[in-house]
């Protein structure tokens, strides 16, 4: 099972991303998180990728295309996994599925108005050391600038600037959005509100998720 978190910057991919892995246990790759480590780390790919991602622009197809698929050969991801910012552009999809052709498809597009992606962004505050994500309006740390899970001091993404975001979001109605039309084609689709509390929106994700799981169970068990 694939499934498939798109929408655009600040509209909770990583968040809902979370809980859909903490509920089902299909872990959550997120190829943002999977190249900040790399930059942390001063990795060559890490090196390749930061001026890149500093401006807002897209990594290259190859680079992020590697990293996604070394990713998912690992044993956790057997069962099936959680996408969180890939693919981005036609052609990470369709690599996507030269990898894993046969894989069973899910992909919710979580929308949000661009004012209200704005806010998050600006007010987003991310734990560098465990992933962990707030949000200063809609869900903020119990103790201020200290992660609730690990304890690690709480940054604000380098990219999370008004520029930056302006940039990102230019480059999701340019690159990404087309990816709607794509994967509505393939009637795996499923539009998703973003803009009511997080836990409403994954009780959205979830109602959707139980059936499709079922009937995926279902076809398993008569095969
Ligand atoms: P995100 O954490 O998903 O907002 O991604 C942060 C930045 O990482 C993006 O602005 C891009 O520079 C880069 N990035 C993440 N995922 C991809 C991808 N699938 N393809 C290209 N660049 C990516």
């Amino acid at each position: 099972m694939r499934i498939i978190l798109l929408g655009p910057p600040g509209c909770g991919k990583g968040t809902q991303g979370d809980l859909i892995e903490k509920k089902y246990g299909f872990p959550k790759i997120s190829s943002g998180d999977l190249l900040r480590a790399a930059v942390q780390k001063g990795t060559p790919l890490g090196k390749k990728a930061e001026a890149m991602m500093n401006r807002g622009e897209l990594v290259s197809d190859d680079i992020v295309i590697e990293m996604i698929k070394e990713r998912i050969s690992k044993a956790d991801c057997q069962s099936g996994y959680v996408l969180d910012g890939f693919p981005r552009n036609i052609t990470q999809a369709q690599k996507l599925e030269d990898i894993e052709g046969k894989c069973q498809e899910m992909v919710f597009d979580i929308q949000l108005k661009t004012q209200s992606l704005i806010e998050r962004l600006s007010a987003r505050r991310i734990c560098p050391r465990c992933e962990a994500i707030y949000n200063l309006a809609i869900h903020s740390p119990k103790k201020e600038g200290i992660c609730d899970v690990c304890g690690g001091e709480l940054i604000r993404r380098k990219d999370d600037t008004l520029e930056v975001i302006r940039e990102r979001l230019r480059v999701y109605n340019e690159q990404t959005e087309p990816l709607v039309d794509y994967y509505q084609k393939k009637e795996v689709f499923h539009e998703i509100d973003g803009a009511r509390e997080i836990e409403a929106v994954f009780r959205g994700i979830q109602s959707i998720l139980d059936k499709e799981i079922g009937k995926f169970r279902e076809t398993e068990v008569r095969r």
